[in-house]
Protein backbone atom coordinates (compact mmCIF):
# COMPACT_ATOMS: atom_id res chain seq x y z
CA UNK A 1 0.00 0.00 0.00
CA UNK A 2 1.39 3.64 -0.92
CA UNK A 3 0.08 6.70 -2.26
CA UNK A 4 0.78 5.43 -6.04
CA UNK A 5 -2.48 3.18 -5.17
CA UNK A 6 -4.59 5.53 -3.39
CA UNK A 7 -4.29 7.95 -5.64
CA UNK A 8 -6.17 8.24 -9.09
CA UNK A 9 -5.30 10.26 -12.36
CA UNK A 10 -8.50 12.23 -11.92
CA UNK A 11 -7.08 13.62 -7.82
CA UNK A 12 -4.38 15.60 -9.49
CA UNK A 13 -4.40 18.78 -10.96
CA UNK A 14 -3.94 19.16 -14.48
CA UNK A 15 -0.59 20.86 -14.24
CA UNK A 16 1.03 18.34 -11.87
CA UNK A 17 4.12 16.42 -13.42
CA UNK A 18 4.94 12.88 -12.93
CA UNK A 19 8.34 12.09 -13.07
CA UNK A 20 9.60 8.24 -14.92
CA UNK A 21 12.29 6.65 -14.78
CA UNK A 22 13.06 3.65 -16.09
CA UNK A 23 14.34 0.94 -14.25
CA UNK A 24 16.67 -0.64 -17.20
CA UNK A 25 18.38 2.43 -18.46
CA UNK A 26 17.90 5.17 -16.08
CA UNK A 27 15.73 7.45 -19.35
CA UNK A 28 13.83 9.92 -17.22
CA UNK A 29 10.71 11.85 -18.61
CA UNK A 30 8.25 14.02 -17.34
CA UNK A 31 4.62 13.76 -18.09
CA UNK A 32 1.84 16.38 -16.54
CA UNK A 33 -1.34 14.92 -15.48
CA UNK A 34 -2.84 16.65 -18.93
CA UNK A 35 -1.20 14.48 -21.03
CA UNK A 36 -1.54 11.45 -19.30
CA UNK A 37 -5.29 12.43 -19.42
CA UNK A 38 -5.34 12.53 -23.10
CA UNK A 39 -5.52 8.56 -23.32
CA UNK A 40 -8.65 6.89 -22.98
CA UNK A 41 -10.10 6.02 -19.77
CA UNK A 42 -6.62 7.32 -17.82
CA UNK A 43 -8.64 9.29 -15.79
CA UNK A 44 -10.03 6.20 -13.97
CA UNK A 45 -6.25 4.94 -13.08
CA UNK A 46 -4.46 4.63 -10.28
CA UNK A 47 -0.96 5.66 -10.20
CA UNK A 48 0.48 2.37 -9.70
CA UNK A 49 -1.86 1.35 -12.85
CA UNK A 50 -0.30 4.37 -14.85
CA UNK A 51 3.36 3.17 -13.59
CA UNK A 52 2.92 -0.57 -14.36
CA UNK A 53 1.44 0.21 -18.20
CA UNK A 54 4.39 2.82 -18.77
CA UNK A 55 7.09 1.50 -20.86
CA UNK A 56 10.54 3.38 -21.33
CA UNK A 57 10.38 5.16 -25.35
CA UNK A 58 14.09 4.62 -25.47
CA UNK A 59 14.52 3.05 -28.77
CA UNK A 60 15.48 -1.03 -28.12
CA UNK A 61 14.36 -0.61 -23.98
CA UNK A 62 11.01 -0.88 -23.50
CA UNK A 63 11.85 -1.04 -19.45
CA UNK A 64 9.66 -0.98 -17.05
CA UNK A 65 9.43 3.03 -15.35
CA UNK A 66 9.13 3.98 -11.97
CA UNK A 67 7.05 6.31 -11.01
CA UNK A 68 7.24 9.70 -8.84
CA UNK A 69 6.24 13.01 -8.03
CA UNK A 70 9.13 15.88 -7.50
CA UNK A 71 8.92 18.06 -4.73
CA UNK A 72 7.12 20.71 -5.16
CA UNK A 73 9.24 23.22 -3.72
CA UNK A 74 7.66 26.60 -4.39
CA UNK A 75 4.41 25.93 -3.02
CA UNK A 76 6.49 25.38 0.75
CA UNK A 77 4.06 26.72 3.71
CA UNK A 78 7.53 26.75 6.11
CA UNK A 79 9.25 29.85 4.37
CA UNK A 80 10.75 32.17 6.87
CA UNK A 81 9.21 30.42 10.12
CA UNK A 82 11.74 30.05 12.04
CA UNK A 83 14.45 32.84 13.08
ZN1 LIG B 1 14.92 2.43 -20.82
Amino acid sequence: MSWKTAIQLRDLDRQDRLELICRKCGHLRYLTAKELLAHKGAAQLYLDEIESRARCTQRGCKGLMRLSMPAQGETSGFVGGIS
